[in-house]
Protein backbone atom coordinates (compact mmCIF):
# COMPACT_ATOMS: atom_id res chain seq x y z
CA UNK A 1 0.00 0.00 0.00
CA UNK A 2 1.28 3.65 -1.00
CA UNK A 3 1.15 6.27 1.35
CA UNK A 4 -0.84 9.04 0.37
CA UNK A 5 1.15 11.98 -0.94
CA UNK A 6 0.91 15.43 0.78
CA UNK A 7 -1.01 16.88 -2.24
CA UNK A 8 -4.18 14.28 -1.57
CA UNK A 9 -3.86 14.26 2.09
CA UNK A 10 -4.34 18.16 1.83
CA UNK A 11 -7.43 18.21 -0.09
CA UNK A 12 -8.11 14.94 -2.26
CA UNK A 13 -8.03 14.96 -6.14
CA UNK A 14 -8.73 18.32 -7.98
CA UNK A 15 -12.45 17.65 -7.96
CA UNK A 16 -12.63 16.86 -4.99
CA UNK A 17 -11.45 20.06 -3.75
CA UNK A 18 -12.95 22.36 -6.14
CA UNK A 19 -16.49 20.84 -4.74
CA UNK A 20 -15.23 21.37 -1.25
CA UNK A 21 -14.48 25.07 -2.19
CA UNK A 22 -17.62 25.24 -4.28
CA UNK A 23 -19.86 23.99 -0.79
CA UNK A 24 -18.44 26.44 1.20
CA UNK A 25 -18.11 29.31 -0.98
CA UNK A 26 -22.28 28.65 -1.85
CA UNK A 27 -22.99 28.70 1.86
CA UNK A 28 -21.01 32.19 2.64
CA UNK A 29 -23.08 33.33 -0.49
CA UNK A 30 -26.21 32.28 0.59
CA UNK A 31 -25.99 34.20 3.86
CA UNK A 32 -25.09 37.69 1.97
CA UNK A 33 -28.76 39.25 3.18
CA UNK A 34 -29.76 37.00 6.47
CA UNK A 35 -26.40 37.01 8.34
CA UNK A 36 -26.55 39.85 10.96
CA UNK A 37 -24.96 43.09 10.41
CA UNK A 38 -23.45 42.30 13.60
CA UNK A 39 -23.21 39.02 15.96
CA UNK A 40 -25.37 38.94 18.73
CA UNK A 41 -22.68 37.46 20.85
CA UNK A 42 -19.13 37.29 19.03
CA UNK A 43 -17.14 37.02 22.53
CA UNK A 44 -18.06 33.68 23.19
CA UNK A 45 -17.49 32.22 19.69
CA UNK A 46 -14.04 33.88 19.89
CA UNK A 47 -12.84 32.78 23.33
CA UNK A 48 -13.31 28.81 21.92
CA UNK A 49 -10.63 29.92 19.62
CA UNK A 50 -8.18 30.34 22.20
CA UNK A 51 -6.21 26.78 22.34
CA UNK A 52 -2.98 25.74 21.41
CA UNK A 53 -1.54 25.38 17.95
CA UNK A 54 -2.78 21.96 17.44
CA UNK A 55 -0.20 18.92 16.24
CA UNK A 56 -2.80 17.11 13.82
CA UNK A 57 -4.92 19.51 11.96
CA UNK A 58 -8.81 18.90 11.61
CA UNK A 59 -8.34 18.86 7.90
CA UNK A 60 -9.47 21.15 5.06
CA UNK A 61 -13.56 20.83 4.82
CA UNK A 62 -14.01 20.65 8.71
CA UNK A 63 -12.00 23.56 9.45
CA UNK A 64 -13.99 25.82 6.17
CA UNK A 65 -17.57 24.84 7.78
CA UNK A 66 -15.94 25.92 10.81
CA UNK A 67 -15.09 29.52 9.82
CA UNK A 68 -18.46 29.77 8.06
CA UNK A 69 -20.29 28.92 11.18
CA UNK A 70 -17.74 31.34 12.83
CA UNK A 71 -18.65 33.99 10.58
CA UNK A 72 -22.16 33.87 11.01
CA UNK A 73 -21.41 34.06 14.95
CA UNK A 74 -18.69 36.25 15.31
CA UNK A 75 -18.08 38.49 12.26
CA UNK A 76 -19.92 41.38 11.07
CA UNK A 77 -21.59 41.58 7.66
CA UNK A 78 -19.95 44.90 6.09
CA UNK A 79 -20.97 43.84 2.91
CA UNK A 80 -24.51 42.97 3.64
CA UNK A 81 -27.55 45.52 2.86
CA UNK A 82 -27.98 46.54 6.49
CA UNK A 83 -24.39 47.61 6.95
CA UNK A 84 -24.53 51.74 7.20
CA UNK A 85 -21.52 51.94 9.16
CA UNK A 86 -18.46 53.97 8.46
CA UNK A 87 -18.71 54.04 4.00
CA UNK A 88 -18.79 50.38 3.35
CA UNK A 89 -20.39 49.03 -0.33
CA UNK A 90 -20.89 45.75 -0.50
CA UNK A 91 -19.41 43.59 -3.63
CA UNK A 92 -21.26 43.63 -7.16
CA UNK A 93 -21.50 39.81 -8.20
CA UNK A 94 -18.76 40.28 -11.24
CA UNK A 95 -16.54 42.30 -8.70
CA UNK A 96 -16.74 38.76 -6.32
CA UNK A 97 -16.71 36.65 -8.64
CA UNK A 98 -13.49 38.18 -10.29
CA UNK A 99 -11.81 38.50 -6.91
CA UNK A 100 -11.92 34.86 -6.04
CA UNK A 101 -10.70 34.19 -9.40
CA UNK A 102 -7.26 36.71 -8.61
CA UNK A 103 -7.12 34.39 -5.59
CA UNK A 104 -7.41 30.78 -7.27
CA UNK A 105 -5.21 31.90 -9.76
CA UNK A 106 -2.62 33.54 -7.46
CA UNK A 107 -2.70 36.17 -9.20
CA UNK A 108 0.31 38.95 -8.58
CA UNK A 109 0.65 42.38 -10.63
CA UNK A 110 4.16 43.20 -9.16
CA UNK A 111 5.33 43.74 -12.85
CA UNK A 112 4.24 42.14 -16.24
CA UNK A 113 6.30 38.97 -15.99
CA UNK A 114 4.09 38.06 -12.63
CA UNK A 115 0.94 38.23 -14.61
CA UNK A 116 0.76 39.74 -18.29
CA UNK A 117 -3.04 39.84 -17.57
CA UNK A 118 -3.41 40.95 -14.35
CA UNK A 119 -1.31 44.01 -15.00
CA UNK A 120 -2.91 44.58 -18.64
CA UNK A 121 -6.36 45.07 -16.41
CA UNK A 122 -4.97 47.62 -13.80
CA UNK A 123 -3.88 49.39 -17.01
CA UNK A 124 -7.29 49.10 -18.70
CA UNK A 125 -9.41 49.43 -15.26
CA UNK A 126 -7.63 52.52 -14.27
CA UNK A 127 -8.36 54.32 -17.34
CA UNK A 128 -11.74 53.60 -17.35
CA UNK A 129 -11.79 55.10 -14.07
CA UNK A 130 -10.27 58.60 -15.38
CA UNK A 131 -13.04 57.85 -17.77
CA UNK A 132 -15.95 57.05 -15.77
CA UNK A 133 -14.51 60.44 -12.93
CA UNK A 134 -13.41 62.56 -15.78
CA UNK A 135 -9.93 62.68 -14.87
CA UNK A 136 -7.61 63.48 -17.61
CA UNK A 137 -6.15 60.33 -19.84
CA UNK A 138 -2.57 61.17 -19.43
CA UNK A 139 -2.53 60.71 -16.14
CA UNK A 140 -1.50 57.29 -13.99
CA UNK A 141 -3.29 55.16 -11.61
CA UNK A 142 -1.82 52.55 -9.32
CA UNK A 143 -3.90 50.23 -7.45
CA UNK A 144 -3.45 50.05 -3.19
CA UNK A 145 -5.45 48.92 -0.53
CA UNK A 146 -7.22 51.43 0.17
CA UNK A 147 -8.44 55.18 0.59
CA UNK A 148 -5.40 55.47 3.05
CA UNK A 149 -2.52 54.11 0.64
CA UNK A 150 -4.14 55.86 -1.95
CA UNK A 151 -3.81 58.96 -0.16
CA UNK A 152 -0.28 57.98 0.64
CA UNK A 153 0.63 57.77 -2.78
CA UNK A 154 -0.94 61.10 -4.00
CA UNK A 155 0.97 62.89 -1.14
CA UNK A 156 4.02 61.01 -1.35
CA UNK A 157 4.67 62.43 -5.44
CA UNK A 158 3.59 65.84 -3.77
CA UNK A 159 6.42 65.77 -1.33
CA UNK A 160 8.70 64.44 -4.03
CA UNK A 161 7.04 67.64 -5.94
CA UNK A 162 8.21 69.89 -3.10
CA UNK A 163 11.53 68.15 -2.46
CA UNK A 164 12.47 69.23 -6.26
CA UNK A 165 10.91 72.80 -6.16
CA UNK A 166 13.65 73.20 -3.59
CA UNK A 167 16.52 70.84 -5.31
CA UNK A 168 16.29 68.39 -3.67
CA UNK A 169 15.27 64.40 -4.22
CA UNK A 170 13.55 63.74 -1.31
CA UNK A 171 13.06 59.98 -1.69
CA UNK A 172 16.94 59.61 -2.03
CA UNK A 173 18.28 61.88 0.54
CA UNK A 174 15.63 63.10 2.90
CA UNK A 175 14.84 65.60 4.50
CA UNK A 176 17.79 67.15 5.43
CA UNK A 177 18.43 70.95 5.14
CA UNK A 178 14.75 71.33 4.00
CA UNK A 179 12.50 73.91 6.03
CA UNK A 180 9.03 72.28 7.07
CA UNK A 181 6.78 71.43 4.36
CA UNK A 182 3.44 73.55 4.68
CA UNK A 183 -0.11 71.44 4.15
CA UNK A 184 -2.44 74.00 3.59
CA UNK A 185 -6.63 72.58 4.16
CA UNK A 186 -9.70 72.65 5.72
CA UNK A 187 -10.97 71.08 8.95
CA UNK A 188 -12.88 68.46 7.39
CA UNK A 189 -9.17 66.90 6.30
CA UNK A 190 -9.60 62.58 7.00
CA UNK A 191 -7.66 60.93 9.48
CA UNK A 192 -6.19 58.77 6.88
CA UNK A 193 -4.23 61.92 6.00
CA UNK A 194 -3.11 62.81 8.59
CA UNK A 195 -1.63 59.23 9.29
CA UNK A 196 0.16 59.34 5.89
CA UNK A 197 1.53 62.94 6.66
CA UNK A 198 3.27 61.44 9.75
CA UNK A 199 4.52 58.37 7.70
CA UNK A 200 5.74 60.50 5.06
CA UNK A 201 8.10 62.62 7.89
CA UNK A 202 6.06 65.83 6.91
CA UNK A 203 4.81 65.64 10.58
CA UNK A 204 0.57 65.77 11.66
CA UNK A 205 1.08 69.17 13.56
CA UNK A 206 2.60 70.53 9.98
CA UNK A 207 -1.10 70.46 8.96
CA UNK A 208 -2.95 74.04 8.74
CA UNK A 209 -6.38 73.79 8.99
CA UNK A 210 -8.35 76.99 7.79
CA UNK A 211 -11.46 76.68 9.08
CA UNK A 212 -14.42 79.41 9.71
CA UNK A 213 -16.54 77.44 11.74
CA UNK A 214 -16.87 74.43 14.27
CA UNK A 215 -18.07 71.86 11.73
CA UNK A 216 -14.66 72.47 10.07
CA UNK A 217 -15.61 74.34 6.56
CA UNK A 218 -13.09 75.79 5.15
CA UNK A 219 -12.54 79.42 4.97
CA UNK A 220 -11.85 80.52 1.14
CA UNK A 221 -10.72 84.00 2.33
CA UNK A 222 -8.51 82.87 4.75
CA UNK A 223 -6.96 79.83 2.59
CA UNK A 224 -6.02 82.51 -0.58
CA UNK A 225 -4.27 84.45 2.29
CA UNK A 226 -2.55 81.85 3.85
CA UNK A 227 -1.24 80.89 0.47
CA UNK A 228 -0.13 84.65 -0.02
CA UNK A 229 1.71 84.82 2.64
CA UNK A 230 3.90 81.69 1.80
CA UNK A 231 5.67 84.38 -0.82
CA UNK A 232 5.72 81.83 -3.65
CA UNK A 233 7.41 79.15 -0.94
CA UNK A 234 5.67 75.74 -2.37
CA UNK A 235 3.27 73.99 -0.34
CA UNK A 236 0.95 71.34 -0.42
CA UNK A 237 -2.78 71.81 -0.77
CA UNK A 238 -5.42 68.91 0.82
CA UNK A 239 -8.66 69.03 -0.76
CA UNK A 240 -11.32 67.31 1.01
CA UNK A 241 -14.30 66.29 -1.48
CA UNK A 242 -16.67 64.29 0.85
CA UNK A 243 -16.11 64.58 4.29
CA UNK A 244 -16.95 61.85 6.72
CA UNK A 245 -19.63 62.90 9.21
CA UNK A 246 -22.31 64.39 6.83
CA UNK A 247 -20.74 63.84 3.60
CA UNK A 248 -20.03 67.33 2.64
CA UNK A 249 -17.48 68.98 0.53
CA UNK A 250 -14.79 71.26 0.63
CA UNK A 251 -15.65 73.89 -1.83
CA UNK A 252 -13.30 72.14 -4.34
CA UNK A 253 -13.94 74.16 -7.88
CA UNK A 254 -12.85 77.86 -5.91
CA UNK A 255 -10.67 76.10 -3.92
CA UNK A 256 -8.71 74.08 -6.77
CA UNK A 257 -8.73 77.44 -8.64
CA UNK A 258 -7.27 79.50 -5.78
CA UNK A 259 -4.11 76.85 -5.32
CA UNK A 260 -3.50 76.78 -9.28
CA UNK A 261 -2.77 80.36 -8.80
CA UNK A 262 -0.02 79.65 -6.34
CA UNK A 263 3.13 77.57 -5.93
CA UNK A 264 1.42 74.04 -4.55
CA UNK A 265 0.83 70.25 -5.28
CA UNK A 266 -2.99 69.84 -4.93
CA UNK A 267 -4.03 66.40 -3.70
CA UNK A 268 -7.83 65.60 -3.72
CA UNK A 269 -9.13 63.15 -1.14
CA UNK A 270 -11.97 61.67 -3.07
CA UNK A 271 -12.25 58.58 -1.23
CA UNK A 272 -16.07 58.38 -1.53
CA UNK A 273 -16.56 61.54 -2.95
CA UNK A 274 -15.06 61.42 -6.27
CA UNK A 275 -18.29 59.63 -6.75
CA UNK A 276 -20.56 62.16 -7.06
CA UNK A 277 -18.92 62.92 -10.58
CA UNK A 278 -20.13 59.99 -11.99
CA UNK A 279 -24.12 61.37 -11.47
CA UNK A 280 -25.27 64.38 -13.24
CA UNK A 281 -27.44 64.71 -10.20
CA UNK A 282 -24.46 65.78 -7.50
CA UNK A 283 -21.06 66.18 -10.01
CA UNK A 284 -21.03 69.95 -9.70
CA UNK A 285 -19.98 68.94 -5.91
CA UNK A 286 -16.63 68.08 -7.23
CA UNK A 287 -15.79 69.90 -9.47
CA UNK A 288 -12.54 70.88 -11.03
CA UNK A 289 -10.94 68.05 -9.51
CA UNK A 290 -9.41 67.39 -13.01
CA UNK A 291 -7.11 70.63 -12.24
CA UNK A 292 -5.28 68.82 -9.45
CA UNK A 293 -2.34 66.98 -8.99
CA UNK A 294 -3.40 63.66 -7.54
CA UNK A 295 -6.52 62.10 -6.68
CA UNK A 296 -7.23 59.18 -4.12
CA UNK A 297 -10.13 57.12 -4.16
CA UNK A 298 -11.78 54.26 -2.45
CA UNK A 299 -12.72 51.05 -4.54
CA UNK A 300 -13.91 49.08 -1.39
CA UNK A 301 -16.66 52.15 -0.37
CA UNK A 302 -18.51 52.88 -3.60
CA UNK A 303 -17.32 51.32 -6.20
CA UNK A 304 -18.63 48.07 -4.33
CA UNK A 305 -15.72 45.86 -4.91
CA UNK A 306 -14.04 43.73 -2.51
CA UNK A 307 -11.59 44.66 0.53
CA UNK A 308 -8.90 46.32 0.07
CA UNK A 309 -8.87 47.90 -2.77
CA UNK A 310 -8.03 51.87 -3.56
CA UNK A 311 -6.78 53.92 -6.73
CA UNK A 312 -4.12 56.98 -6.35
CA UNK A 313 -3.68 58.95 -9.80
CA UNK A 314 -1.07 61.26 -10.25
CA UNK A 315 -0.46 64.03 -12.75
CA UNK A 316 3.04 63.58 -12.80
CA UNK A 317 4.25 59.63 -13.41
CA UNK A 318 7.81 60.67 -12.86
CA UNK A 319 7.57 61.72 -9.49
CA UNK A 320 5.47 58.38 -8.63
CA UNK A 321 8.60 56.13 -9.91
CA UNK A 322 11.11 58.45 -8.09
CA UNK A 323 8.87 58.31 -4.48
CA UNK A 324 8.84 54.49 -5.25
CA UNK A 325 12.02 53.40 -7.14
CA UNK A 326 12.06 49.85 -6.53
CA UNK A 327 15.17 48.02 -8.15
CA UNK A 328 17.64 45.42 -7.88
CA UNK A 329 19.81 43.44 -10.76
CA UNK A 330 16.73 40.60 -10.65
CA UNK A 331 13.82 42.56 -10.87
CA UNK A 332 12.59 43.81 -14.53
CA UNK A 333 12.43 46.94 -15.78
CA UNK A 334 9.51 48.65 -16.20
CA UNK A 335 8.56 49.96 -19.51
CA UNK A 336 5.73 51.49 -21.05
CA UNK A 337 4.34 48.63 -22.75
CA UNK A 338 5.16 46.20 -19.98
CA UNK A 339 4.98 48.31 -16.77
CA UNK A 340 6.17 47.16 -13.38
CA UNK A 341 3.34 48.29 -11.25
CA UNK A 342 5.34 47.93 -8.16
CA UNK A 343 7.93 50.38 -9.06
CA UNK A 344 5.70 53.21 -8.95
CA UNK A 345 3.81 51.41 -5.81
CA UNK A 346 4.58 51.28 -2.00
CA UNK A 347 3.63 47.68 -2.31
CA UNK A 348 5.99 45.84 -4.54
CA UNK A 349 4.33 42.30 -4.32
CA UNK A 350 0.92 43.02 -5.09
CA UNK A 351 -2.05 41.05 -5.14
CA UNK A 352 -4.28 41.21 -8.54
CA UNK A 353 -6.99 43.79 -7.44
CA UNK A 354 -7.47 44.45 -10.99
CA UNK A 355 -9.93 41.45 -11.90
CA UNK A 356 -12.44 42.84 -9.74
CA UNK A 357 -12.48 46.56 -10.48
CA UNK A 358 -12.10 45.21 -14.55
CA UNK A 359 -14.67 42.60 -14.03
CA UNK A 360 -17.36 45.24 -12.24
CA UNK A 361 -16.98 48.05 -15.13
CA UNK A 362 -16.56 45.84 -18.23
CA UNK A 363 -20.16 44.15 -16.62
CA UNK A 364 -21.87 47.16 -15.31
CA UNK A 365 -20.32 49.61 -17.13
CA UNK A 366 -20.78 53.78 -17.15
CA UNK A 367 -24.88 53.25 -16.54
CA UNK A 368 -24.36 50.49 -13.96
CA UNK A 369 -22.58 52.85 -12.01
CA UNK A 370 -24.61 56.03 -12.41
CA UNK A 371 -26.88 53.98 -11.56
CA UNK A 372 -25.38 52.96 -7.83
CA UNK A 373 -24.81 55.77 -6.88
CA UNK A 374 -28.15 57.59 -8.19
CA UNK A 375 -29.50 54.31 -5.96
CA UNK A 376 -27.86 55.54 -3.00
CA UNK A 377 -28.38 59.47 -3.27
CA UNK A 378 -32.37 58.28 -3.06
CA UNK A 379 -31.55 56.16 0.10
CA UNK A 380 -30.26 59.03 1.81
CA UNK A 381 -32.76 61.58 0.47
CA UNK A 382 -35.19 59.17 1.64
CA UNK A 383 -33.79 58.87 5.19
CA UNK A 384 -33.58 62.37 5.44
CA UNK A 385 -36.92 63.07 4.46
CA UNK A 386 -38.25 60.43 7.10
CA UNK A 387 -36.16 62.36 9.85
CA UNK A 388 -37.94 65.85 8.40
CA UNK A 389 -41.45 64.42 8.68
CA UNK A 390 -40.70 62.22 12.16
CA UNK A 391 -40.67 64.47 15.08
CA UNK A 392 -38.72 62.67 17.38
CA UNK A 393 -36.08 62.79 15.04
CA UNK A 394 -33.68 65.74 13.86
CA UNK A 395 -31.82 66.11 10.58
CA UNK A 396 -28.69 67.94 11.49
CA UNK A 397 -27.01 68.72 8.04
CA UNK A 398 -28.49 69.04 4.41
CA UNK A 399 -28.09 65.58 2.42
CA UNK A 400 -25.32 66.29 0.18
CA UNK A 401 -24.57 62.71 -1.01
CA UNK A 402 -25.16 59.80 0.92
CA UNK A 403 -24.48 60.17 4.61
CA UNK A 404 -26.95 61.17 6.91
CA UNK A 405 -26.39 63.09 10.24
CA UNK A 406 -29.90 62.85 12.40
CA UNK A 407 -30.06 62.04 16.07
CA UNK A 408 -33.26 60.90 17.89
CA UNK A 409 -34.70 63.88 20.14
CA UNK A 410 -37.82 62.05 21.48
CA UNK A 411 -40.01 64.12 22.93
CA UNK A 412 -39.33 66.76 25.49
CA UNK A 413 -35.57 65.34 26.37
CA UNK A 414 -33.15 67.28 27.26
CA UNK A 415 -30.58 68.80 25.20
CA UNK A 416 -27.94 67.24 27.39
CA UNK A 417 -29.08 64.09 27.63
CA UNK A 418 -29.47 63.52 23.71
CA UNK A 419 -25.61 62.61 23.19
CA UNK A 420 -25.66 60.06 25.71
CA UNK A 421 -29.25 58.53 24.59
CA UNK A 422 -28.00 58.40 20.97
CA UNK A 423 -24.60 56.82 21.88
CA UNK A 424 -27.38 54.06 23.37
CA UNK A 425 -29.02 54.04 20.51
CA UNK A 426 -26.42 53.04 18.55
CA UNK A 427 -25.04 50.39 21.12
CA UNK A 428 -28.93 49.03 20.96
CA UNK A 429 -28.83 48.94 17.22
CA UNK A 430 -25.53 46.70 17.27
CA UNK A 431 -26.76 44.56 19.92
CA UNK A 432 -30.22 44.11 17.77
CA UNK A 433 -27.94 43.35 15.50
CA UNK A 434 -30.39 43.91 12.23
CA UNK A 435 -28.04 47.02 11.47
CA UNK A 436 -24.77 48.99 12.03
CA UNK A 437 -24.70 52.51 12.14
CA UNK A 438 -22.15 54.45 13.46
CA UNK A 439 -22.13 57.57 15.77
CA UNK A 440 -20.15 61.00 15.46
CA UNK A 441 -19.87 64.56 16.48
CA UNK A 442 -21.16 67.39 14.41
CA UNK A 443 -19.97 70.32 16.34
CA UNK A 444 -20.99 69.04 20.23
CA UNK A 445 -23.90 67.10 18.99
CA UNK A 446 -23.66 63.24 19.21
CA UNK A 447 -25.22 62.30 15.34
CA UNK A 448 -26.37 58.80 13.89
CA UNK A 449 -24.40 58.79 10.71
CA UNK A 450 -25.89 56.27 8.20
CA UNK A 451 -23.98 55.83 5.04
CA UNK A 452 -25.26 53.84 1.98
CA UNK A 453 -22.78 52.82 -0.58
CA UNK A 454 -24.05 49.23 -0.92
CA UNK A 455 -26.08 48.20 -4.38
CA UNK A 456 -28.08 46.24 -1.92
CA UNK A 457 -29.93 48.17 -0.02
CA UNK A 458 -33.40 48.91 -0.42
CA UNK A 459 -35.66 51.34 0.16
CA UNK A 460 -37.57 48.90 2.91
CA UNK A 461 -34.14 48.44 4.69
CA UNK A 462 -33.85 51.88 5.30
CA UNK A 463 -37.35 52.09 6.33
CA UNK A 464 -36.83 49.89 8.76
CA UNK A 465 -33.60 51.45 10.28
CA UNK A 466 -36.33 54.23 10.82
CA UNK A 467 -38.42 51.81 12.95
CA UNK A 468 -35.83 50.29 14.97
CA UNK A 469 -33.88 53.80 15.57
CA UNK A 470 -37.63 55.05 17.12
CA UNK A 471 -38.33 52.09 18.71
CA UNK A 472 -34.79 51.22 20.71
CA UNK A 473 -34.88 55.43 21.01
CA UNK A 474 -38.46 55.55 22.90
CA UNK A 475 -37.17 53.15 24.83
CA UNK A 476 -34.49 55.87 26.31
C1 LIG B 1 -12.46 55.96 4.13
C2 LIG B 1 -11.72 57.21 3.91
C3 LIG B 1 -10.31 57.25 3.94
C4 LIG B 1 -9.48 56.04 4.31
O1 LIG B 1 -9.72 54.98 3.44
P1 LIG B 1 -9.40 53.44 3.80
O2 LIG B 1 -9.99 52.75 2.66
O3 LIG B 1 -10.07 53.16 5.11
O4 LIG B 1 -7.93 53.31 3.89
C5 LIG B 1 -9.69 58.44 3.65
N1 LIG B 1 -10.40 59.55 3.37
C6 LIG B 1 -11.75 59.56 3.36
C7 LIG B 1 -12.48 60.82 3.03
C8 LIG B 1 -12.45 58.40 3.63
O5 LIG B 1 -13.79 58.39 3.62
Amino acid sequence: MTTPSLRDELAGDLPEFASTMARVIERAILEIDSRPAFPSDPDSATRELDVPLPDEGAGTLAVLERLVDLNRQAGANLGGPRCFHFVIGGSTPAALGADLLATVSETVTYAWVTSPLGVHLEVIALRWLRELFRLPLEWTGVMVTGGTMANFVGLAAGRQWWGEQHGCDIAESGFVGLPALPVLTSGYVHAATLKCLGLLGVGRANVQRITRDGRGRLDLVAFEAALEALGGQPALVVVNAGEVNAGDFDPTAEMIAIARRHNTWVHVDGAFGLFARVSPRVAHLAEGVELADSVAVDGHKWLNVPYDSGYAFVRDRDLMAKAFRYSADYLPESDPERPTMGAIAPESSRRGRSFAVWATLAAYGRDGYRRIVEHCLDLASHLAERAREEPELELLAEVQLNIVAFRFVGEGVAEGDLGPLNERIAMGLLDAGEFMVGTSKLEDRVILRPAFSNWRTRIEDVDAFVEQVLEIGRRG
